[in-house]
Order: structure tokens, then sequence, then C-alpha cells
């Protein structure tokens, strides 16, 4: 019976025409973090971290997840596209469909103290995730996502099998690798988890082509080398 209602309210939901309000009115919080979203998702385009809309970004605002909305090219999104579940994926604000990765967004923020999550189909960091279980430790700037970042195990996306192998893989890390997929990344600010985004990004591309040289290998540093530049960064609040 409980599957039964919850398959109801399921359909009820589904059927929610674009456009027909949902729930209660942003606030002024809420629009202020809806801006600075929309600059992030706005930016993972214009840096070419994001092809159209294939990736997503989501920030917390007390117990609400403000997240982009699914198919809307992130130049045509306004102040009042402000789109908000709460932490069970329940919408609360908008009437657009939340992106379909809403589950991996919503294990994050519920395993995690993150403020924002940023998600990308990266070409570099894509190509990685079907090469290698873990980018191997090619710069110091892993210490920037908690060391050794891990590839997640394939699943489809947007299903809670995907969000389950991303919890595993970001197990002491800020950032993994989704097998042919893509990356995910958080941090306590949005500015914080882009820039571990697109760091992330740029170490697999150099990994990329440092091992394209041929008849050569890349050298690697080792986990006590990455640690080390890890209590560094914890203590000086900035990188070398
Ligand atoms: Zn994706």
């Amino acid at each position: 019976m409980a599957e039964e209602r919850r398959d109801q309210r399921d359909a009820r939901e589904a059927s929610q025409e674009v456009g027909e309000p949902w729930g209660r009115s942003a606030r002024p919080e809420e629009a202020e973090a809806w801006e600075s979203l929309v600059a992030t998702a706005r930016r993972t385009v214009a840096e070419g971290l994001v092809v159209g809309t294939s990736g997503n970004v989501s920030v917390r605002v007390g117990e609400t997840v403000l997240v982009t909305p699914s198919g809307v090219p992130y130049d045509r999104l306004s102040a009042e596209d402000v789109t908000g579940v709460d932490l069970d994926g329940r919408r609360v604000l908008g009437a657009l469909t939340p992106t379909s990765e809403l589950p991996m967004h919503l294990a994050i923020y519920r395993a995690t103290d993150a403020g924002a999550v940023v998600h990308t189909h990266a070409v570099h960091a894509t190509a990685v995730s079907t090469l290698v279980p873990e980018l191997p430790l090619i710069h110091y700037m892993a210490a920037a996502m908690g060391g050794t970042v891990r590839v997640a195990p394939y699943a489809t996306y947007g299903t809670e099998e995907l969000a389950e192998n991303m919890l595993r893989a970001l197990t002491e890390r800020t950032a993994c690798l989704l097998r042919n997929h893509g990356t995910i990344a958080y941090g306590s600010t949005l500015d914080q988890a882009y820039d571990r985004t697109a760091q992330l990004e740029w170490m697999c591309r150099v990994w990329l082509t440092a091992s394209s040289v041929p008849g050569l290998a890349p050298t690697l540093l080792s986990e006590g080398q990455v640690a080390e530049v890890g209590e560094r960064l914890r203590g000086y609040g900035q990188q070398g």
C-alpha cells in the first residue's frame, strides 16, 4: 500500500505542468544564492567544463537545496526560475523539474557538511574516468581534494545506485570521477566546489598529456608527499 501511495504521489508530481508555481516563494537569502548558482552554472559552460546543459550545480540554504532545473540552458535561467527541494528531494520552490542528477547532490548533502556541489562532463576528466580506477598522483593539487581522486563504478545517470557508488568514492575526498560519465565535487561554497572541479579537470589534462608521450611514463608523487601538501593547505589556507 505504501508503495502504491508513493507511486501515485510520484505520478502527480511528474504531471505538474511547467509554469505552475510549486510550494512557497523564495526567501531573500535563497534568491541571492540562486543568483550565485546561475552564475556558477554559466561559468561551467563559459570555461568549457560543460557542453549545453550536460552538468548541474546545487547550493544548500538551510534545509533547502537550490538546484539547476532539467534541460534549461543556463543563459535562459532567470530569478523566476528558482528551483528548490528539501533534503528528501520534495520540491519546495519553483515550477521547473530539478536536474535528473538530484540523487547525487542530495546524497552529498545528507552525508557531508557540503554547502555546494558541481557536476560536469568535462572532457579530460571524463576521458580519464574510462582509463584507470583512480587518477594517478601526477600533481600535489590532489591534496585539495583530500588525496588520490577515485573513479566511482559506472551506473545509469540519475539512479540511487550511481549516488551510492559516488558516495563510496568520495570517502575522505571532496571530489571524484564517475566512470564513463564525468566529475563531481563539493565545497563549503559554490566558488570552492567550482574551483575543485576546475583543478580536477586540469590535473586529468596534465596526466593525459604527460602519459601520451611515446616511450616515457610520468613520475608520480607518493601518498605521503600529497598528504604533506594537505597539511600545508590546511595550515596556511593558501596554495603554493
Ligand atoms: Zn551527468
